[in-house]
C-alpha cells in the first residue's frame, strides 16, 4: 500500500463530474437538465452542512459552462479548461472563503473584476463559500452586481447558514438544499473505493466510518485515511472501533437487557465494568438514546428495518419495552448525556441514569428493586444474549463480562422506601407521599379523608346529621379506648378537628337526650370557650344528640395524635429494618458505597397506617 496515496483519499475521490458525485440526486438532476438546455441561472445558491458536497458541485459547475468542448452536464475532464480547474489555477475560476475575505473594500475589488470579460473561459465564475460571513457592506455590494449581471458571471454561493442571508440576495439566487448522505449510502460509497483501491476492509468497519461521518462525504473519506493508516492496510471493524472511540453495541445492547428484566445488579455491575475499562460514557449513553429511537420507530413501523445491521440483535429487546419504556430510556439518556459534565465523575452520572431508568420504569409497581415486569417467555428470549456472548465478537471494552441474569423466581415482596423511590411526575404518586397531616389542612379546606364527606362550601353550624352515623352513634357513648377513632369520624375541619384530635377523653355520661363530655388537652388554645362551642356542635351532629363539653387543660396521652405517631414510628422501624435487608440497596451499598441518610426513609401511606 502506498501511504501517500492513502492519505490523499478525499482528494483523489473527490467527484470530477455529476456521475461520479455521491448522493444529491435531486440537486443533479435540476443543474443537468439547465445544463444541457443552455438555460442557466447567472447566481446559485447551495445550502447544506459541512462535507456533503457544496465546493464540489461548484466546482463541477464551473467545469461544465467552461469546458472547451461545450457546455454539458458532462466536461471532458481533458481540455486546458477542465484540467485547470481541476488544479484550481483557472483564471476564471475565483473561489473566495467569506469567512476569511469579509472586508468590503476585497470584495468591491472582487466584484469590480466582474465587469472584465473572462479571460481564457466561456464564464467568470466566482465562488463564495461561507457566504454567510460577509459583512452588510459585502453584501450590499455584492447585490448591485446580483441585480445587474454581466452575461459572462456566474456567482455559485455556498453557507451552512442561509438564515443569515439578505433576503434581497436569496431572492436573486436559485436556491439547492444539500442533504447529508444516510449512513448506509456513504458506507456503499467508501466500499466501492476501498474495492478500487484494492484495500482490504470488514463492511461493519465501513459502517461505524459511515455513521461517524455524520452525513459528511468529506469526513467519511478522511476517516478512513486515518483508519488505513491506523490498522496498517486491513480497515477492521475492532481497529476502527478503538480509534473512533465507538462503542461496543454489545455492551449497549447487554445494558439493555438487564433495564428490560430489571436487574439493577447486572447493570451496575456492567456499568462498574465499563469504568475500569475507561469507556466513553457520553457516547454509551447517545447509542442507549439512538437504540431508544430505533425500536420506537419499529413499534410503530411495525417492525425493524430489515437492513438494520443490528436486527438480530434489537429483535429480542424489541418486544421487552413498551412504548413508555423507550420514551423513558430516550429522555433519561439525553439529559444524562448532557449533564455527565456535572456528575462527580462520568461513572457516576451514567450509572446514576441507569439506576433512573430502572427506578421510573413504567409498569413495574416496585418501581426498584428485581422486578419482573417482563413476560417469562420475553425474559427467556433475552437471557440468552446477555449468557452465551458470541465468541467471535470480542468487544473492544474488554473488561466487561458476559452477564448471566438472575431471574428471581418470585418478586420479592419488599417494602418500598421513598428514599429509593424517586417521586414519580404522576400526581396520584405524590399525593400518596404526601406526609402532612390531615389536621394541617387550614380553616378554608374540606376535611381530607373524614367521613362523612362534607361540601367544602358548608359552614359548620348547617352540618346535617348523616344517618349512617347517627344510627350508629346515637345511644352510645364514647370510650377511653375508641375515643381516638371516634375523634377522626367526628365531622369537623380545621382547629376544631385539630383540637378533636389532640384530646383525650375523661369522661362521658347520657342524661336524657344530653351527653355530657370531659375531654382534656394539652394544648391551651384548645380549652377557650369559643372551641368548646364548636366542639360541642360537632359532636352533638356525629351523636345527634345536645351535647354539653368540659374541655380540661392537662397533659393528654390516648389522643387520636398520639396514636397515629406511634404507629407511624413504628411503621418507619419496620420499614428502616426492611431497608437495611434490601438486597437491591445492598447492591448500591456494595457496588458504589452508598450509604442510607438516616431520618431520610419514609414509608409509603398505603403501606403504612391509615392516615388521619
Ligand atoms: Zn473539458
Amino acid at each position: 500500500m502506498n501511504q501517500t496515496v492513502s492519505q490523499a483519499l478525499a482528494r483523489k475521490w473527490r467527484p470530477r463530474d455529476f456521475d461520479s458525485l455521491v448522493g444529491q440526486a435531486h440537486v443533479v438532476k435540476a443543474l443537468s437538465h439547465a445544463l444541457d438546455n443552455q438555460r442557466l441561472h447567472h447566481a446559485y445558491l447551495f445550502t447544506g452542512t459541512r462535507g456533503v458536497g457544496k465546493t464540489t458541485i461548484a466546482r463541477i459547475l464551473a467545469r461544465a459552462v467552461n469546458c472547451e468542448q461545450g457546455i454539458s452536464r458532462t466536461p471532458c475532464g481533458k481540455c486546458q479548461a477542465c484540467v485547470e480547474i481541476s488544479q484550481g489555477r483557472f483564471v476564471d475560476l475565483l473561489e473566495v472563503d467569506a469567512a476569511t475575505n469579509t472586508r468590503v473594500d476585497e470584495m468591491r475589488a472582487l466584484l469590480e473584476n466582474a465587469m472584465y470579460a473572462p479571460t481564457a473561459g466561456r464564464y467568470k465564475v466566482y465562488v463564495i463559500d461561507e457566504v454567510h460571513m460577509l459583512s452588510t457592506s459585502a453584501f450590499n455590494a455584492m447585490l448591485k452586481t446580483l441585480e445587474e449581471p454581466p452575461g459572462h458571471v456566474l456567482f455559485i454561493l455556498a453557507t451552512t447558514d442561509p438564515q443569515k442571508i439578505p433576503a434581497t440576495v436569496l431572492s436573486r439566487c436559485l436556491q439547492f438544499a444539500l442533504r447529508q448522505l444516510p449512513p448506509d449510502q456513504l458506507a456503499d460509497h467508501l466500499a466501492h473505493i476501498l474495492t478500487e483501491e484494492k484495500i482490504a476492509f470488514e463492511p461493519g468497519a465501513l459502517r461505524l466510518l459511515a455513521k461517524a461521518a455524520r452525513g459528511s462525504v468529506r469526513d467519511a473519506l478522511s476517516l478512513t485515511d486515518q483508519a488505513i493508516a491506523y490498522s496498517a492496510g486491513h480497515v477492521g471493524e475492532e481497529t476502527v472501533r478503538t480509534m473512533l472511540g465507538a462503542v461496543d453495541q454489545q455492551v449497549v445492547h447487554q445494558l439493555l437487557q438487564a433495564l428490560a428484566v430489571g436487574d439493577g445488579k447486572a447493570l451496575l455491575e456492567l456499568s462498574n465494568a465499563l469504568a475500569t475499562a475507561s469507556a466513553p460514557f457520553g457516547a454509551i449513553l447517545d447509542e442507549l438514546a439512538a437504540i431508544a429511537y430505533r425500536l420506537s420507530v419499529a413499534h410503530f413501523a411495525g417492525g425493524l428495518d430489515a437492513d438494520d445491521p443490528d436486527q438480530a440483535a434489537l429483535q429480542n429487546l424489541q418486544g421487552a419495552f413498551g412504548a413508555e419504556d423507550l420514551q423513558l430510556i430516550y429522555q433519561i439518556a439525553t439529559h444524562a448525556r448532557a449533564e455527565l459534565h456535572l456528575a462527580p465523575e462520568e461513572h457516576i452520572g451514567f450509572s446514576m441514569a441507569l439506576v433512573r431508568m430502572l427506578a421510573f420504569k413504567p409498569g413495574g409497581q416496585v418501581a426498584v428493586g428485581r422486578t419482573m415486569p417482563l413476560a417469562p417467555a420475553a425474559i427467556k428470549a433475552t437471557v440468552p444474549l446477555l449468557a452465551a456472548k458470541p465468541a467471535a465478537a470480542k468487544p473492544v471494552v474488554a473488561a466487561v463480562p458476559a452477564m448471566p441474569v438472575e431471574v428471581p423466581a418470585e418478586v420479592p415482596a419488599a417494602p418500598v422506601m421513598e428514599s429509593t423511590t424517586p417521586k414519580g411526575p404522576s400526581p396520584a404518586l405524590v399525593e400518596e407521599f404526601d406526609e402532612s397531616p390531615p389536621w394541617d389542612t387550614a380553616d378554608d379546606l374540606p376535611v381530607a379523608q373524614s367521613k362523612p364527606v362534607v361540601p367544602a362550601s358548608a359552614p359548620a353550624s348547617e352540618f346535617k346529621p348523616q344517618p349512617a352515623y347517627t344510627q350508629s352513634a346515637n345511644g352510645h357513648l364514647p370510650s377511653a379506648a375508641n375515643w381516638p377513632q371516634v375523634s377522626q369520624e367526628v365531622p369537623a375541619k380545621g382547629l376544631t378537628r385539630q383540637a378533636l384530635v389532640q384530646a383525650e377523653l375523661v369522661e362521658a355520661s347520657r342524661d336524657g337526650e344530653v351527653l355530657h363530655i370531659v375531654l382534656r388537652t394539652a394544648i391551651k388554645a384548645y380549652t377557650e370557650p369559643s372551641m368548646a362551642t364548636r366542639l360541642e356542635s360537632a359532636l352533638g351532629q356525629y351523636y345527634g344528640s345536645t351535647v354539653r363539653l368540659q374541655m380540661q387543660f392537662g397533659e393528654a396521652q390516648q389522643t387520636a395524635h398520639a396514636v397515629q405517631s406511634e404507629t407511624r414510628r413504628q411503621a418507619l422501624e419496620g420499614a428502616k429494618q426492611a431497608l437495611q435487608e434490601d438486597p437491591f440497596l445492598k447492591d448500591i451499598q456494595n457496588l458504589m458505597g452508598a450509604t442510607v441518610v438516616s431520618g431520610s426513609e419514609r414509608t409509603l401511606s398505603n403501606t403504612g397506617p391509615a392516615d388521619i
